[in-house]
């Protein structure tokens, strides 16, 4: 089962939410990822790893992202395989969301935004969301 952390507070974000993420692991889950938002630079980082939050960590705390807010997920993929891309958060420009469920409507979605011009990076229903 896949599960959401979200943070804002006076810490730098991406340890509370690397605790958070370890404390859902027994949900169970395929793959894992982390957004954090660095209101300074106005900037969003993003990382994501298919497998266990232990790679997912490795990669983050090799150049750990600066900010006070952010959002993690740990995914139970139900539209699109296990993969580093089909991980949340999905962003689409300044957006940036994690997601537990299913969108019923995705393809119809996803056609309609693609006739207007939209492309997809990742096989998910999450991202007509974003
Ligand atoms: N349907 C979404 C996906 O496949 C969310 C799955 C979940 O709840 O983790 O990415």
């Amino acid at each position: 089962m896949c599960g959401i952390v979200g943070y804002i507070g006076d810490k730098e974000a991406v340890y509370p939410l690397l605790e958070g993420l370890k404390k859902l692991e027994y949900r169970g889950y395929d793959s894992a990822g982390i957004a954090v938002f660095d209101e300074e630079k106005n900037h969003i980082s993003l990382v994501k790893r298919q497998g266990k939050i232990r790679v997912l960590e490795d990669e983050v705390l090799k150049d750990p992202p600066r900010g006070k807010l952010g959002i993690a997920h740990t995914r139970w993929a139900t539209h699109g395989k296990p993969s580093d891309v089909n991980a949340h958060p999905h962003r689409a420009g300044r957006i940036v969301l994690v997601h537990n469920g299913i969108i019923e409507n995705f393809r119809e979605l996803r056609e309609e935004l693609q006739a207007s011009g939209r492309s997809f990076l990742s096989e998910t229903d999450t991202e007509v969301l974003a």
